[in-house]
């Protein structure tokens, strides 16, 4: 179906592709916040036109967090089974199918494309399947997947294009032919042993799925601690558990030099403070940072200015420095989640029909899925630290809470940061079983802002894992003292 819908649109506009055709709204980049502008503008009855040159629906749809965390679910099916006597079921032994994860994962993606195609036809947006680089200022040379070319221009332009992943300059390592998470999400094989470069969120939650699903796994990180945006102590409780299902992490490792094939056999020279080591491996994973998808499509010529690490330059109002041109998601510097990619367009729609907002002005929050997940939302103490924002800070850990007892889901802990002079809750992190719901009932606390008090005083129902919140929130510190910590109940 998608390439039948697909070659129509192309087929009919590849003939008038030198007579410029005019849009009231262009969206170059067919990502989360890019859709819903299309989708939105579409509706309210603007001429509307997408352009997208392979994955409809964006990175997050096609080859990042539903597949990833598709696979992620599969590999936790895989990861119980192979508990499953801990628990009182007896099990034969359990083999993985990795044919089988992957069309389970690729069928999500054909149902999530599905609905997409569905989006762009009851909105009246226009998918144009293809590439696109400016030629001048709204003017947009589309070259179709399907052949031809068809220029458009537009009163109104929206960038979100997005980034890919970043292959670091070590010699041999690209002739290596490493997996990124696109590859990654399409093998269909068990790596024997899989090498991660990167110990950010991307690398630990594919790291822990493929150490799930069987290979032997080993992390190389060029900083002093996996997740280095993240307080130290949070650092730490996730290595300690990644290191218990037998990921093995080596940390201020500097790789020098990558011999052999990814799929085959690689070998990697690694400097560690312990000296030179070498690591044999069967494939290498690449997921250490993101490069933004903007050389090479003339955003010069559409007079949009970039930073110095070439991401599109914009304002608190996604602005960019050509006029009517915004830029959304990954793309702009936004955090690189699919909900702040989905804010973008709110923010936008919104000061479009007359508002004034900003994104500096948002609560950002996150998870990463491994599990236990993490889940984080507003200041760490590491940024209260470094804006000079006193804090109090309350911690327990899961072991605690009575339904990570009744569940056997015991590792991890919850923080909180709260104001040192008053009662607002400035963050909190969790690393535990369904730290993201949980972290939900902070988040919408803190957006109410509700004093830290109406939590503890909360008769969250026995036995969640939010009930731990009630016992973390009595936990904070008086005024005059700044942390506390409960002790294991
Ligand atoms: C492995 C992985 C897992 C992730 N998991 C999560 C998660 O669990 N939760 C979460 O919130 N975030 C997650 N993310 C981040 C998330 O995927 C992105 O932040 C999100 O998809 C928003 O992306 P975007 O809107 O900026 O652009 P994208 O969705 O990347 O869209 C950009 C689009 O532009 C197209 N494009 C680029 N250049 C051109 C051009 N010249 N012409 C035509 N089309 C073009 C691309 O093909 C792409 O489809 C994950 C990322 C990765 C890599």
């Amino acid at each position: 179906m998608r390439t039948a819908v697909v070659s129509e649109f192309a087929y009919g506009k590849a003939m008038c592709m030198s007579q410029p055709e005019r849009f009231e709204v262009l969206v170059l980049g067919s990502g989360t916040g890019g859709k819903l502008v299309a989708w939105h503008m579409a509706q309210s009855g603007r001429r509307t036109a997408v352009v997208e040159r392979r994955w409809i629906g964006g990175s997050c749809v096609n080859v990042a967090c539903m597949p990833s965390k598709n696979e992620i679910s599969s590999a936790k099916v895989a990861h119980l089974a192979g508990h499953a006597a801990q628990y009182g079921t007896v099990t034969n032994s359990i083999a993985v199918d990795m044919a089988t994860v992957r069309r389970r994962k690729r069928e999500m993606v054909e149902r999530q494309i599905a609905r997409h195609l569905q989006n762009y036809k009851a909105s009246g947006a226009e998918l144009i399947m293809g590439s696109g680089h400016f030629t001048a200022p709204k003017t947009l040379e589309v070259t179709l997947n399907d052949g031809g070319t068809r220029v458009l221009v537009a009163d109104k332009v929206f960038l979100n294009v997005g980034t890919h992943a970043a292959i670091p300059n070590v010699p041999g390592l690209d002739a290596a032919r490493p997996l990124t998470h696109v590859d990654a999400l399409e093998l269909d094989y068990l790596p024997s042993h899989l090498v991660v470069i990167g110990g950010g969120y991307v690398g630990l939650e594919m790291a822990q799925a493929y150490r799930r699903f069987g290979s032997d796994v080993t992390i190389i990180e060029p900083g002093h601690r996996l997740m280095g945006r993240e307080d130290i102590d949070v650092s730490q409780e996730m290595q300690r558990i990644l290191s218990e299902e037998g990921i093995q992490a080596l940390l201020e490792a500097e790789l020098l030099q990558v011999s052999g094939q990814s799929g085959e056999r690689v070998g990697l020279v690694v400097r560690t403070a312990s000296g030179e080591q070498n690591i044999d491996g069967s494939d290498i994973l690449v997921a250490a940072g993101r490069v933004p998808n903007t050389t090479g499509i003339g955003l010069e010529e559409a007079g949009v200015r970039l930073d110095n690490r070439g991401y599109v330059r914009v304002n608190g109002r996604l602005e960019t420095s050509a006029p009517d041109v915004w830029a959304i998601g990954e793309c702009a510097g936004s955090p690189q989640f699919t909900h702040i990619s989905e804010d973008d367009f709110r923010i936008i729609r919104d000061n479009l029909a007359g508002r004034n907002r900003n994104t500096r002005d948002r609560l950002v929050a996150y998870c990463m899925f491994t599990d236990p997940s993490l889940a984080h939302v507003g200041l760490s103490e590491g940024e209260a630290e470094r804006q000079g924002i006193d804090v109090r800070v309350a911690s327990l850990p899961m072991n605690s809470v009575l339904g990570a007892q009744a569940t056997d889901q015991r590792q991890g802990f919850m923080k909180a940061l709260i104001g040192k002079n008053d009662d607002r809750i400035l963050g909190f992190t969790m690393i535990g079983a369904e730290a993201g719901e949980v972290m939900a009932a902070v988040h919408t606390a803190m957006l109410a802002g509700l004093s830290y008090s109406m939590l503890a005083n909360a008769a969250f129902a026995h036995p969640t894992m939010a009930e731990g919140l009630s016992l973390l929130f009595s936990n904070v510190p008086p005024r005059s003292v700044q942390r506390t910590t409960t002790k294991v109940a």
